[in-house]
Parts: structure tokens; C-alpha cells; sequence
């Protein structure tokens, strides 16, 4: 039993993340600011004795006493994370000075939730972690890749200058329950709309390439990289390597929806990848890990979520998530399924 501490733990990894360090007999201390979290991710943990939550900015220093850490803390959505880009940054690098220097003082080892936006859009493909990476440090997803980047140079230079035990995972796009559904990314928007009949939103041509992974597959992983020897630092690509284009992952959630959505063109946003494909090689041989959720399993149990989460808030209507809430008749009564 390890006293571990979760940064971000309320948002859609974290929670799962808490949860399953919880399931295994661990202490756990999820530390979030709920800017993009919610207390609902987390609600059934609460009776948990071995589970506490802390309200609490990573920008700002944090005194406690753990055995390990996990850095998840930061918006991850384009939407989110562009809404304040000076604060994305700030999360990003003070608080990765921040939890690093808490690392250093108490000696715990740390875990940064890295991201395959430090590959910007890739010339070399699929993505292996002794790519550089082809970022643009001056636009609009600059704060995070850039933020990512930096977080990840303070990673290794305490590792290097302080003896640090440091891992570092590069999360490769990732779905399921409890993702929020405002954040407009792909997986959500599309089950959200598929399960209104709203029209589909494909920025682009739709050609564009992600390779999406089902959460339990990445937490698995994430638990795998803190346990390898203290010598294994990563960086470490985890994520699915099956690529999808945008238009096959439209078909996929409208076939298994049931849904009468038609789709729609709009225009790419900007800096938005071509392609995105993670090479799994160094995780499948240092943790002997590969994803086991085919993509329409995934899917399956994503749409059932926001199915309920859909209904629970037809139901109530005075919850926040108000530009969501279908307003005829339910979606799932609408479906054909
Ligand atoms: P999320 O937005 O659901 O979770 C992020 C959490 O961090 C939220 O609970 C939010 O309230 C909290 N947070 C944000 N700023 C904070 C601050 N200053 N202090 C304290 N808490 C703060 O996103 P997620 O998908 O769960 O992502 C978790 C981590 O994984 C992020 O670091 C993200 O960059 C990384 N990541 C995720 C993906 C993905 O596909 N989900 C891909 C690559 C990397
Ligand atoms: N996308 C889309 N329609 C949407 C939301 C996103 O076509 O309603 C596209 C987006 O332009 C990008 C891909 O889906 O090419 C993945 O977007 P997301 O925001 O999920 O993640 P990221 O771009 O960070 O990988």
C-alpha cells in the first residue's frame, strides 16, 4: 500500500486513474482546481476512507507527504485549454516546477502526463519517441504543446541534476466514460450529436488521422510505466496504433448509435495535425503492454455513457451542461437501435 498522490484527479483520466490505485489498496490524494474536472468523476469515491480531496491550483506550491505522484493536472481539449492559454502554460511548467520540487523535498517518484502534442504535426510517422517533433511555438495549441514540451525538459533536467525517479508517458488520444462532454473534442462531439440527430461535425475533409485508445487500456499502462525499474525514464508513446481517419471514426459512432445524423463540413481549425499514429514498440517491450479494447467496444460503452449522462440531465434540467440537453424527446427513444 503506497500513499499516492493524483494531480488533475477529477478530470476523465484522473478519475479513472484514482479509482483504480484505490481498487488496489492504496491511499490516494486527488488534488484538482475543477477547471475542467468535476466533483462527479469522483462522487463514488468518496466513501472510500482510504480516498481525500483537495481543491488546490498546481500553479501554486502544495505540502504533503506521498510515495508517489501523478502529474495530470492540465486542460486537455483544444477548447479548454485555449480558453486561458497563459494559465495553460502556467499549469503546464509551474506546475510541473512545482510538483517536481515536492518530488525533490519528500523523494517520491513522479509520473508526467505527456502528451503526443510534443510531436506537433509529424513529418516522420508513425511517431516514435526519438522524433523531435514539428511544433509551431507561436500558435494557437503552442501553450500546450509548448507548455508539455518545457514539462517534459524539467522532467529530465531533474532527473539528470537531482537524481529524480521520473516517468514519462506520451498519452496518444484517448476516450471513454467521463470525458467532458463540452470539450469538444472528437469522440465526445460526435457520440453527442450521433445520439441528438444533430448534424456531425468533420473539420476539414475529415482525412485527418487520430488513433484512439480506450481509457482502462491507458491507465493499465500508466500503472505499468510507475512500477518499471528506477533506470526506465521513458519518454514512452502509449497510446492505440490502429489509425482511423475522422470520417471512419463519424461512421463508426453513427452505425453504432443508430443514429439519422447527416454530416456536416467545417472549416480545420488551425495548427490541427494531419496525421497522428503512436510506434508502440518501447511500450510493448518495457511494459509489456498493447491496447485490448477494439475501437467499436470503446465506443459501445462511451455511448452508453453519455446516453444516461444525456437522460439524467433531461431529467434535470437546472444541471450546467444546458447546450447539451436534448430538447424533444430523448435520444435514446429516438435511435434505431
Ligand atoms: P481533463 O481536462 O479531463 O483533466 C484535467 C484535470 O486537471 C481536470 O480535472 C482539471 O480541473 C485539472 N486542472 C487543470 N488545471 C489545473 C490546475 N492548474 N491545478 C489543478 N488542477 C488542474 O483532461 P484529461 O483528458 O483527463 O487529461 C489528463 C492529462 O492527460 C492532462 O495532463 C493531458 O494533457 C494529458 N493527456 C490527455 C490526453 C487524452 O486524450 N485524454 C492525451 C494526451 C495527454
Ligand atoms: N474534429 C472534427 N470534428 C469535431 C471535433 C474534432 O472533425 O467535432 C477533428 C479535429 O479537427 C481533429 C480531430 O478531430 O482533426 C481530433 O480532434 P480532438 O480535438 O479530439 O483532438 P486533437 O486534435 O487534439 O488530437
Amino acid at each position: 500500500m503506497k500513499r499516492i498522490l493524483v494531480t488533475g484527479g477529477a478530470g476523465f483520466l484522473g478519475s479513472h486513474l484514482c479509482e483504480r490505485l484505490l481498487k488496489a489498496g492504496n491511499d490516494v490524494l486527488c488534488v484538482d482546481n475543477y477547471f475542467t474536472g468535476r466533483k462527479d468523476n469522483v462522487a463514488h469515491l468518496m466513501d472510500n476512507p482510504r480516498f481525500e480531496i483537495m481543491r488546490h491550483d498546481v500553479t501554486f506550491p502544495l505540502y504533503v507527504e506521498v510515495d508517489e505522484i501523478y502529474n495530470l493536472a492540465c486542460p486537455a481539449s483544444p477548447i479548454h485549454y485555449q480558453f486561458d492559454p497563459v494559465q495553460t502554460t502556467k499549469t503546464s511548467v509551474h506546475g510541473a516546477i512545482n510538483m517536481l520540487g515536492l518530488a525533490k523535498r519528500i523523494k517520491a517518484k513522479i509520473f508526467q502526463a505527456s502528451t503526443s502534442e510534443v510531436y506537433g504535426d509529424p513529418d516522420v510517422h508513425p511517431q516514435t519517441e526519438s522524433y523531435w517533433g514539428h511544433t509551431n511555438p507561436i500558435g494557437i495549441r503552442s501553450c500546450y504543446d509548448e507548455g508539455k514540451r518545457c514539462a517534459e525538459t524539467l522532467f529530465f533536467d531533474y532527473y539528470r541534476q537531482h537524481k529524480l525517479r521520473i516517468k514519462v508517458a506520451r498519452i496518444f488520444n484517448t476516450y471513454g466514460p467521463r470525458m467532458h462532454p463540452n470539450d469538444g473534442r472528437v469522440v465526445s462531439n460526435f457520440i453527442i450529436q450521433a445520439l441528438k440527430n444533430e448534424p456531425i461535425t468533420i473539420y476539414g475533409d475529415g482525412s485527418q488521422t487520430r488513433s484512439f485508445c480506450y481509457v482502462d487500456d491507458l491507465i493499465e499502462a500508466f500503472i505499468r510505466l510507475m512500477d518499471t525499474p528506477d533506470d526506465f525514464t521513458g519518454p514512452v508513446n502509449l497510446g492505440n496504433p490502429t489509425e482511423n481517419t475522422i470520417l471512419e471514426l463519424a461512421q463508426a459512432v453513427i452505425d453504432l448509435v443508430g443514429s439519422h445524423s447527416k454530416l456536416v463540413r467545417k472549416p480545420l481549425p488551425s495548427d490541427d495535425p494531419r496525421q497522428r499514429c503512436p510506434d508502440i514498440t518501447l511500450a510493448k517491450k518495457n511494459l509489456d503492454w498493447q491496447p485490448a479494447v477494439p475501437l467499436r467496444e470503446g465506443l459501445k460503452k462511451t455511448i452508453d455513457y453519455f446516453d444516461r449522462l444525456l437522460s439524467k440531465k433531461e431529467s434535470r434540467p437546472s444541471l450546467p451542461i444546458k447546450s447539451y440537453i436534448p430538447t424533444k424527446k430523448s435520444p435514446a427513444k429516438n435511435r434505431k437501435r
